[in-house]
């Protein structure tokens, strides 16, 4: 089978090429392969991937959007842990000279090793359909990870994008949405619903671009406790700040001290971790660091 006989849009031309290799999708690895070629030019174009790009592809599956991240010139990565696939991407990727294979996970792999081995050191763009087992780790560690990451284009499920891009107050608010609002700015770029997949996920997915801030956006002494802080904050997210501070084992703070802070912006003392912004959190962050 040469790489033009491969149809990687249809869940016919998916099976086909499995049964050529003896592969099956894997549910353990997320495997969901998206077989709608409109919407992997849609990735393609909105990740404005060029010729001078390094593109870090997580999870190429069986080809079908490396193809067209490479057909765009830049230099393009695509690390995957099922060794079954390596085999089958030697075949659907053929004649791209400008796309890497490399068999490894993703939460085991150090970005900045891969970015000087393979980008010279350049930061990624980083274009995926994410397996949504460990969407938030792998988002979690292409945010955190300065330098190797220049932008991130992925797709996630729609319920972890709607706790990203959410806002004080409501119910899909909490850590994520303060982690992911800390490292960068998220925007929703594509709604895209189960029959787009091959096999059909059980939920809506979307297509989110987070680029990381060169320098945060807020002030922070501490960021190791800034995080501590809104982890404890939305463990139980009912509890008002003042307790679930107070009883946290990771924080140790008094009632007391978490009142003053509080008074000192302003804030009653009954409030809830879910009523306040980032810009709110590094404060108080910034007033009850132990740094001080
Ligand atoms: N890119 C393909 C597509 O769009 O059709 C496949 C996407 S599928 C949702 C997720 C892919 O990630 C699968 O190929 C799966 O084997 C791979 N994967 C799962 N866990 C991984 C990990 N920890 N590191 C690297 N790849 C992983």
């Amino acid at each position: 089978m040469r790489y033009m006989d491969f149809n990687l849009y249809s869940p016919s031309g998916i099976a086909k090429v499995m049964d050529e290799y003896g592969v099956a999708p894997n549910k353990r690895f997320g495997q969901n392969f998206l077989i709608n070629e409109k919407i992997l030019e849609q990735i393609v174009d909105k990740a404005g991937v060029g010729q001078y790009d390094y593109v870090l592809e997580i999870g190429p599956g069986l080809g079908a959007l490396t193809r067209k991240l490479a057909e765009k010139g830049g230099t393009v990565l695509a690390l995957e842990i099922d060794r079954g696939f390596i085999e089958v991407l030697k075949g659907t990727l053929e004649g791209m000279e400008n796309v890497t294979v490399l068999h490894g996970d993703i939460l085991k792999t150090d970005l900045m090793a891969l970015s000087r081995e393979y980008a010279g050191g350049n930061p990624f763009k980083v274009v995926a359909n994410l397996p949504y087992y460990i969407t938030t780790p792998v988002l979690m560690q292409l945010l955190s990870s300065k330098g190797a990451v220049k932008e991130i284009t992925a797709m996630i499920q729609y319920e972890v994008a709607e706790r990203i891009l959410s806002e004080p107050g409501k119910k899909s608010y909490g850590a994520l949405t303060l982690a992911a609002r800390y490292r960068g700015r998220p925007k929703l770029l594509i709604e895209v619903p189960p029959p787009a997949f091959y096999p059909r996920p059980k939920v809506s997915s979307a297509v989110l671009q987070i680029k990381p801030w060169d320098i945060p956006e807020f002030e922070v002494q501490d960021e190791e406790f800034l995080f501590k802080l809104i982890r404890a904050s939305f463990k139980q997210r009912r509890k008002t700040l003042a307790n679930a501070l107070s009883h946290d084992p990771e924080v140790k703070l008094s009632r007391t001290r978490v009142f003053e802070a509080l008074s000192s912006m302003g804030k009653p003392q009954m409030v809830r971790g879910e009523a306040l912004s980032l810009q709110e959190f590094a404060e108080l962050a910034n007033c009850l660091c132990p740094c001080k």
